[in-house]
């Protein structure tokens, strides 16, 4: 789209707001149903463009990409109706007799911003809050996974309505010009980098900003863990995607007197997975774009990989990686690796493993892997990251009563579940008094009785 076009979009969307449309309980379950309707109708072209962008396998897309939308979609739908009804609270005996109750209203025009690795999921999943908390909305996908930016914008508006939900498709440019416009709120899925340019634009207009990043979501492994389960745990959270996923075990802190044993279960594991040779499997994703591939492979030169490390440009393939004795301040240690390869290190004991994972940025995600509930909550009560799964990877993100967000460098906000709805709504605080009671004691003039009463009730 030209950026002479995007002011006009934007205007567009807060017309489609200021005329009332989209607070409606029916305009809202009438979107979410569309949105609904649009993928069940439309899941093999989903499907198909999310492999032509990274080579996704159809499993793996129709679980992490269009079967949680749907069941999102469906609990959203169940659920707005309570979710928007003004919430009673308590009075205090100072402000009686009256009611107070917590309104839920939209925020108005929404931007969400959303990056490649989920391409499709991570535009949906906003957008459904924001339809469900009122809004209006305009969303820029990806342009690096490109065909399904394209996708998006050529179904959406055969669906929703196309006053108040916009797709504007594009890059730097584009976003820039979106970010130049006022919006009531900013829901950006990327990288530290780019959020710290969405802030500064939000910050113009004083826009709040909801921002879900990334970074280096440790996994420690205590000697108490069943190490073949874990293994096979950490390798699918790992090479899933081919491990562009954002909360993805990213290193491994693993003791020192199970870490060969582990090294052993997680080969067999990724054999079993991938077969001998992962780049013939139907079963495994590609990296995006040479850009990444190049990255990728530089993170990989004069690293001891234990398991695979070739690549092939060509195919864009990296096959699923793990690698022994990496130096803590090497560059695979440095940067959120975001690919297919797999540090393991040793540590002496879970306090060495507090202290290495707290001296690095708050991570999205952390993962314990222990049969000792002790050790766990250990971890758990001495460090800070987004969410954490125990014994298991990245499955808290299911959860949709579990809101979804990072701490930190991670991000900040969370959403999922009626976190979305909260984070695009402004809960309006109303108190109401009837007008038969009207004490004279807070009115001038003031006296010794009247402020006797007063400290009283207060
Ligand atoms: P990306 O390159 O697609 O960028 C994300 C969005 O930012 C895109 O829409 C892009 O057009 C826009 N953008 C890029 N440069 C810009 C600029 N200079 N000005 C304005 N807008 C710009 O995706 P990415 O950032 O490479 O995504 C990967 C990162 O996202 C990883 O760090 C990953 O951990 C994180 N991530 C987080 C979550 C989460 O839910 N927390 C989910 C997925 C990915």
């Amino acid at each position: 789209m030209s950026t002479d076009l995007i002011g006009q979009v934007v205007a567009d969307a807060r017309r489609a707001f200021d005329s009332g449309g989209t607070r409606s309980y029916e305009w809202r379950l009438g979107q979410l149903r569309a949105l609904h309707t649009m993928i069940e109708d439309n899941s093999d072209v989903i499907l198909a463009a999310l492999k032509a962008d990274l080579g996704k396998p159809m499993f793996e897309a129709w679980a992490a990409e269009i079967g949680v939308a749907l069941r999102d979609l469906k609990e959203t739908m169940r659920a707005l109706k309570g979710w928007m009804k003004p919430e009673k609270v308590s009075t205090p005996l100072v402000t009686q007799p009256g009611s107070s109750r917590l309104y839920k209203d939209p925020l108005g025009v929404v931007l969400i911003i959303a990056p490649w690795n989920y391409p499709f999921n991570l535009v949906i999943t906003p957008l459904m809050g924001a339809i469900a908390a009122g809004n209006a909305a305009v969303i820029k996908p990806s342009e690096i996974s490109s065909n399904t930016s394209k996708m998006i914008a050529d179904l959406l508006p055969r669906y929703v309505d196309n006053d108040a939900i916009k797709v504007v498709e594009g890059a730097i440019p584009e976003t820039t010009a979106l970010l130049a416009e006022r919006f009531d709120h900013i829901f950006y899925t990327g990288n530290g980098h780019v959020a710290r340019i969405i802030m500064a634009a939000a910050a113009k207009h004083l826009t709040p900003v909801t921002l879900e990043l990334g970074g280096k979501s440790p996994v420690y492994i205590n000697k108490s863990a069943d190490l073949k389960t874990t293994a096979r745990r950490v390798a699918w959270g790992k090479f899933t995607n081919a491990g562009q996923t954002c909360i993805a075990p990213d290193y491994i802190l693993v003791d020192g007197e199970i870490h060969d044993a582990f090294l052993e279960h997680l080969r067999a594991a990724i054999d079993g997975f991938y077969g001998r040779n992962p780049q013939q499997t139907d079963s495994y994703a590609r990296i995006v774009s040479d850009r990444h591939h190049q990255r990728l492979s530089r993170l990989l030169a004069n690293q001891d990989a234990v398991i695979g490390g070739q690549a092939d440009p060509a195919d864009r393939y990296i096959a699923p990686t793990v690698l022994q004795n990496v130096a803590p301040d090497s560059p695979v240690m440095c940067e959120e690796i975001f690919g297919p390869i797999l540090p393991v290190l040793s540590v002496d004991g879970i306090d060495a493993a507090i202290r290495f994972i707290n001296g690095r940025d708050k991570p999205l995600a952390l993962y314990v892997f222990t049969g000792d509930d002790d050790v766990a909550e250990a971890i758990l009560s001495r460090t800070s990251s987004g969410g954490a799964t125990i014994n298991h990877v990245m499955l808290h993100y299911a959860v949709s009563s579990l809101p979804f967000g990072g701490v930190g460098e991670s991000g900040m906000g969370a959403y999922h579940g009626q976190a979305s709805f909260d984070t695009f709504t402004h809960t309006k605080s109303v108190l109401k008094k009837p007008f038969m009671v009207d004490p004279s004691i807070m009115y001038p003039p003031y006296n010794e009785t009247k402020e006797k009463w007063l400290r009283r009730l207060l």
